[in-house]
């Protein structure tokens, strides 16, 4: 049986002041749900307090990305060592909002922007097996694009990046891990992915990560579903054989918001 994985990435929100406040709030408000594992995602300024803050309850913490080195002249980069010093048990990886997939959801996002942001396949898979190496479990993001999914390209593009991302992975190390599947023009617009579509991607996920690695590790791995996720259409999604939990990004910078969709779980 497959514990639902509730995460909250709150992007770039919350100073520490007010991410301490929120935590100090949820942890009172979640003390009793032991159905799901949650897990809060803050901003790198935010980490440390908030795993102090949250030390000895149900509510786990995890960057939303890291790079891939220890250490060394990497400027703007955390390494895995670092997070995990600061409180983390895990980190997102690839985001379409690191992958630089943001679409035409954001003006400023020319190309040439785009570029400073984007990352491939195979960093996304450099992060991953940094962060498995240094002991934080990781959540990998895939998805695809409006456009990919109107050419009928949905199915070949989050193949490509499951296959790519978790490349070179153990058995083990797959079966640990979560991939998290957020349509992009899903994200923070909310438009949610009907509930049998979203169900049918995460089952072929699912299916993809069976050819890679074997039925144990198919059937271990958790699948989220990400996406504008909200209290009242939490339950519906969650209800969903291969949907183990939700990647949440706007819902859960409100405490109650955040709550209903633990508790629909
Ligand atoms: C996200 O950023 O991962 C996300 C799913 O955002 P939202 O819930 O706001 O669509």
């Amino acid at each position: 049986m497959r514990k639902p994985l509730i995460a909250g990435n709150w992007k770039m929100n919350k100073t520490v002041g007010e991410a301490v406040d929120f935590v100090e709030n949820l942890r009172v408000e979640a003390a009793s749900v032991d159905n799901a594992e949650i897990l809060v995602c803050p901003p790198y300024t935010a980490i440390y307090q908030v795993a102090r803050t949250l030390m000895g309850s149900n509510i786990g913490v995890s960057a939303q990305d890291v790079y891939w080195k220890e250490s060394g002249a990497y400027t703007s980069q955390v390494s895995p060592g670092m997070l995990l010093d600061a409180g983390c048990t895990y980190t997102l990886v690839g985001h379409s909002e690191t992958r630089g997939r943001f679409g035409k959801l954001d003006p400023e996002m020319t190309p040439e922007v785009l570029k400073f942001f984007g990352e491939t396949d195979e960093s996304v898979n450099l992060k991953i097996k940094a962060a498995l190496a240094a002991g934080l479990k990781v959540i990998m993001c895939c998805g695809e694009m409006l456009d990919e999914r109107k050419a009928g390209k949905t199915d070949d593009v989050i193949r490509v990046q499951v296959e790519k991302g978790l490349k070179d992975l153990t058995a083990d190390q797959a079966a640990g891990m979560v991939i998290a599947y957020e349509p992009v023009w899903a994200i923070g617009t909310g438009e949610v992915c009907d509930t049998p579509e979203a169900q049918r991607v995460c089952g072929m996920i699912r299916g993809v990560v069976r050819s890679m690695f074997g039925d144990d590790a198919a059937e271990r791995i958790r699948i989220q579903y990400g996406g504008s996720v909200k209290p009242d259409n939490a339950a519906d999604l969650l209800s969903q054989p291969d949907i183990d939990g939700a990647l949440v990004g706007g819902a859960s910078l409100k405490v109650a918001d955040f709550m209903g969709i633990i508790r629909s779980a």
